[in-house]
């Protein structure tokens, strides 16, 4: 019988350290270093994120190869996020997969961070739905650092459809939460004080961006001024309303992103949608797009699991593993990259 390949997977491309082992299709272990310190800051200090990768990279490494019992000798491959990201982060991350290829003699595999998300939908028992999305399907890649619609036809082809001009979701929701008063990140704080909040009370404009991207920046001031009109006229509005403010920014934000999703389906014919990145846990958002996938019932709407929503070793592990099947080794030359690029 053929043997199951185990590969180990290394997510170091902002403020998360993760390192996860699988084995086939299935997580045999998944840690997670969250770097705690960015919330005093009110957001990621790229400087900080390398040094505690840097700290902390060996003891994940060594807690999931504990957690899996496995041999080190019984790993067949390593993969890790090559970029985007922040550059100093990628490079604790790569500068460690590659030694540790070198020191086993086991292939080497380069992930490209927002594939990875998508693809997390691979792993076993990741959704919600617990079934793996059919190709082809569209990927709405939702995080801190990213907003994307991507036409998803296979694996590895992959077409990017729309993107955001500016902020992606995930950070203008980090900064109208700071704007609140609420530390870094935002989004879970949002939707915390949005369950007894009335999402009608406040009006915001929604962006007016052609075709399936996206602006979140125009957006993003709007709100700021909106508080700093209403605080002149009374300064406990924000104490006051916090649940309505939350609640009326968190609908606004699911229906821009449902409205593009709409458009995308309309333009491409597929009707299959798969969700990914840590934005894509917010309750209202799942709510509107399952709620959608029900009055539509050619539509599909796959949604994970909470813990592979946000950056993880997991879904590097498992885009190494549908490398590997597919002979995809990298060369040990390779370097990482901060910038988004094309697949
Ligand atoms: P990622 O970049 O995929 O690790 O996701 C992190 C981003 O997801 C941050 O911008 C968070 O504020 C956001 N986020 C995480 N959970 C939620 C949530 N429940 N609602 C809205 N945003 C969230
Ligand atoms: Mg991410």
């Amino acid at each position: 019988m053929k043997k199951k390949p185990i590969i180990i997977g290394i997510e170091s491309s902002c403020d998360d350290t993760g390192v996860s082992i699988i084995k086939n299709r299935s997580v045999l272990s998944n840690i997670i270093i969250h770097q705690k310190i960015h919330k005093k800051y009110g957001g990621v200090v790229p400087e900080i994120a390398s040094r505690l990768h840097d700290q902390n990279i060996i003891k994940a490494v060594q807690k999931a190869i504990f957690l899996s019992k496995i041999n080190l000798d019984q790993i067949d491959a390593i993969s890790f996020t090559l970029g985007p990201g922040l550059i100093g982060s990628l490079l604790v991350g790569a500068a460690f997969a590659k030694s540790f290829s070198m020191g086993l003699g086991i292939p080497l595999l380069t992930v490209n961070h927002i594939q990875a998300h998508i693809l997390s939908h691979f792993i076993q028992n990741a959704n919600i739905n617990n079934s793996y999305p059919k190709f082809p399907f569209l990927g709405l890649v939702i995080s801190g650092g990213h907003t994307q619609i991507i036409k998803v036809n296979d694996f590895f082809k992959m077409e990017i459809l729309g993107s955001t001009l500016d902020d992606s979701v995930g950070e203008a929701l980090d900064k109208i939460a700071i704007m609140l008063g609420f530390s870094y990140p935002g989004g879970p704080i949002i939707e915390f004080f949005s369950k007894n909040g009335n999402d009608k009370k406040f009006i915001f404009s929604k962006p007016m961006v052609r075709g399936l991207d996206f602006s979140f920046s125009g957006f993003k001031s709007d709100v700021s001024q909106f508080i700093k009109k209403q605080l002149k006229i009374n300064a406990l509005f924000v104490k006051q309303n916090i649940p309505d403010i939350c609640a009326s920014i968190q609908k606004i934000i699911a229906e821009i992103l449902l409205e593009k999703i709409q458009k995308a389906i309309l333009k491409t014919g597929i009707s299959r949608i798969v969700l990914a990145g840590g934005v894509s846990s917010n309750h209202e958002i799942r709510r509107m797009f399952m709620s959608f996938a029900k009055e539509n019932k050619r539509c599909e709407i796959f949604i994970l699991k909470k813990k592979y929503t946000t950056d993880n070793g997991a879904m590097i592990a498992i885009t190494g593993l549908l490398k590997y099947e597919r002979n995809l080794h990298d060369s040990i030359h390779v370097t990482p990259y901060s910038k988004f690029k094309i697949f």
